[in-house]
């Protein structure tokens, strides 16, 4: 509702503007838990929209359904002149708003989409050949050349031009949300642009320290801001201005983890085939030699390594990992336990709260050695190293797995010898990397 590219301009060129959420079946159908996370969090934001369109005598209209025929079919009964959206990157919602566009070009009903999740969107940081950068490091020096202030301006969105609550008093508003198949949930996280600013806010004295802090899960160095760029919650204009009001190594280290986050909507963008398959394709050929019964371990955090159980179980009962740990426990489970990285894209795609295709992906294929400018599939994460490095007091590993610590409970033995799996895993990748 604020700093939002496609909002400004509709109030911008238009007399009346009227704000609509699509509850999309296509998504909500696939997702398996009725307490889903993501849902609680979408819903609050929704509310507080609302409540801010309530206080210029506007309201949120609220549809539930297919957008490719909800969208079309609200804009004729309203008799728009324009739809207005911001762009997405992810393969289906490029399918739908193309749907869209069409259905709404059959009824001369103009459709306009706006860079608003990004600072560059994928096509504008190319190689001078035109090619996609496929080496991080590159594609964040042309980044940064070209980033001018202008690219992090406000869109300011002008409340005045809301539609008056009368005009739309036949549309859906925001119904109870198990109208929608969902229960609520507790998240640790604010929902809502307010609760977002504030959470910026309380982030920016920290910043100086990030790059040292980031990794040290038990200090809560980082900003966990990454549902609000999730859900727009956040502008990515806002998070780019906040960080340029410091020169420091935390700054222009937190900088280039945003920057990370667009490296990988533009890998999903230019190479599609990603979200199916490896981005290095002869790894789809492995065959994973790995048990069942240690994934369903490694998803329940009992595989007697206390760094990655810890992982794991603060995903299960927040939705939330540390990014640190997010990396041991993708290595884990393709290096040492020699399953599939997609079980585990799969595992976190229902289960983050800040839940996004480019990234989640992106990262486990850097974890797993199959995706571009990856990490080598020589280089093992230790779990104990790791754990001896980035928590050395215990203080993460007791709050998450105590019983490890105290010889009266009980706490599963390591399920994997680490140095046997460690050479077996580099055998397997050995005998795919050439083929
Ligand atoms: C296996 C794996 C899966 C991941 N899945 C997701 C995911 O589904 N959604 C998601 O937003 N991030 C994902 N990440 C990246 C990263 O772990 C999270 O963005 C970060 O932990 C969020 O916490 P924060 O907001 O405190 O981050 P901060 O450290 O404060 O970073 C600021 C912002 O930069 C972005 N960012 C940071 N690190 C990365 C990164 N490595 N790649 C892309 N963007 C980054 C995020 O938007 C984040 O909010 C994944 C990483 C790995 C290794």
């Amino acid at each position: 509702m604020y700093d939002n590219h496609a909002l400004s301009v509709a109030c911008e060129n238009s007399e009346e503007v009227v704000v609509v959420f699509v509850f999309d079946k296509n998504i909500l159908s696939r997702l398996k838990d009725s307490q889903d996370r993501r849902l609680t969090f979408i819903y609050e934001s929704l509310k507080e929209m609302n409540q801010l369109l309530k206080q210029v005598n506007s309201r949120l209209i609220v549809l539930f359904g297919d957008p490719a025929q909800e969208i079309p079919s609200l804009a004729s009964r309203l008799d728009v002149e324009t739809v207005y959206v911001n762009e997405d990157y992810e393969g289906y919602a490029l399918r739908r708003d193309k749907e869209v566009a069409e259905r709404l070009s059959q009824k001369n009903i103009s459709f306009f989409k706006f860079k608003d999740q990004v600072i560059f969107s994928p096509q504008e940081i190319l190689k001078s050949d035109g090619k996609p950068y496929q080496v991080f490091t590159p594609y964040k020096k042309t980044w940064l050349l070209k980033l001018k202030p202008k690219h992090y301006e406000e869109f300011p969105v002008n409340l005045k031009k809301m539609i008056v609550i009368k005009a739309i008093s036949s549309e859906p508003e925001l119904k109870a949300l198990k109208a929608y198949g969902f229960e609520r949930s507790e998240i640790l996280i604010p929902p809502g642009q307010t609760a977002g600013q504030k959470l910026l806010k309380s982030f920016l004295p920290k910043l100086k320290k990030y790059d040292k802090d980031r990794d040290i899960p038990s200090k809560h160095g980082t900003s966990k801001i990454s549902v609000h760029l999730r859900f727009g919650t956040i502008s990515i204009r806002e998070a780019v201005r906040a960080c340029r009001t410091q020169r420091n190594k935390g700054a222009e280290t937190w900088l280039s983890e945003l920057i990370w986050r667009e490296f990988y909507f533009m890998i999903l963008a230019q190479f599609p085939h990603v979200e199916t398959k490896a981005f290095k394709l002869q790894y789809d050929k492995i065959l994973w030699p790995g048990k069942v019964e240690h994934f369903k371990a490694w998803c329940e955090g009992k595989t007697g390594f206390p760094i990655v159980d810890a992982g794991m179980r603060q995903l299960n009962q927040t939705g939330f990992m540390h990014n640190r740990l997010r990396m041991i426990v993708a290595s884990f489970l393709v290096k040492d336990l020699l399953l599939d990285w997609q079980w585990g894209e799969a595992y976190f795609a229902e289960k983050l709260l800040d839940f996004d295709l480019a990234a989640n992906n992106g990262g486990w294929q850097w974890c797993a050695s199959t995706g571009c400018d990856a990490q080598p599939y020589f280089r093992i994460f230790n779990p104990d190293s790791q754990a001896a490095k980035f928590d050395p007091e215990n203080e993460f590993l007791k709050q998450w797995v105590p019983e490890a610590f105290e010889k009266s409970k009980k706490y599963p033995s390591p399920i994997v010898d680490h140095k046997v799996q460690r050479n077996k895993a580099i055998e397997l990748f050995k005998k795919y990397q050439s083929q």
